[in-house]
């Protein structure tokens, strides 16, 4: 049985809100939402007293849900605006999800672990967060289908950058992806015409790796 959110919840939201502020987040839409999302009930209730500190934790299948420094960095790198359409590839525990529908997105999310995408997409309505569509499937292929995006978010560190995402921004849209083995660089891709792009780096990070699938 999950636990519920509280007043002690709400309260080390607000400090986990300071520490972001103090790392230098200064998005205040970004920090709203974390000042609003209940992280505690996307981990274990185990995690329950740890749930707000700046770290990642475990949410089954090896993998984790990232640093909440980490997500708010990506999502201001983002820079979106409400009604944007965005793709997320590893919905994971769908935290990241739920702040991309926290400012306003259409969110469209792909995992490829099938224990996690069975249980975020259960997961995010009870929430009352309605991303546009969550798919079980490989995110080195994007999501063709309702490509172009305004914002493509890569929450595991992929070894390159996979051509379907770069090819699926719409011009002007940005990709935010971690890129190297271990540690990660936090790129910034911003598509200024059919075939350019603007490259910027932004420092190590640490994920997950994003898995290829070989068939
Ligand atoms: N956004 C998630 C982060 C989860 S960790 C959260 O906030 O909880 C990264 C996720 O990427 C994992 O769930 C992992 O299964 C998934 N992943 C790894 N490789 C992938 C791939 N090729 N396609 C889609 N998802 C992938």
């Amino acid at each position: 049985m999950k636990s519920k959110d509280t007043l002690k919840h709400a309260g080390k939201r607000k400090q986990l809100v300071d520490i972001l502020i103090g790392k230098g987040i200064k998005d205040a839409s970004v920090l709203e939402a974390i000042n609003t999302i209940p992280r505690h009930l996307f981990m274990d209730s185990s995690f329950d007293d740890h749930a707000y500190q700046d770290k990642a934790f475990p949410i089954g299948a090896d993998q984790t849900i990232s640093q909440p420094y980490t997500v708010a960095f990506q999502s201001e790198l983002l820079r979106v605006e409400r009604g944007d359409k965005v793709l997320e590839i590893g919905t994971g525990s769908g935290y990241q999800t739920a702040v991309l529908c926290e400012l306003g997105c259409k969110v469209y999310s792909i995992e490829r672990q099938q224990e996690l995408f069975k249980k975020t997409k259960l997961f995010l309505p009870k929430l009352g967060y309605r991303p546009k569509h969550l798919s079980f499937g490989d995110g080195y292929k994007g999501l063709e289908e309702f490509a172009p995006y305004k914002g493509i978010i890569v929450t595991a560190g992929a070894p390159y950058v996979p051509k379907a995402l770069l090819a699926q921004l719409e011009i002007g849209g940005r990709l935010v992806i971690p890129v190297g083995n271990d540690p990660q660089i936090m790129t910034l891709f911003i598509r200024k015409s059919d075939t350019k792009f603007e490259k910027h780096e932004f420092g190590e990070f640490r994920f997950v790796p994003l898995l290829e699938n070989k068939n």
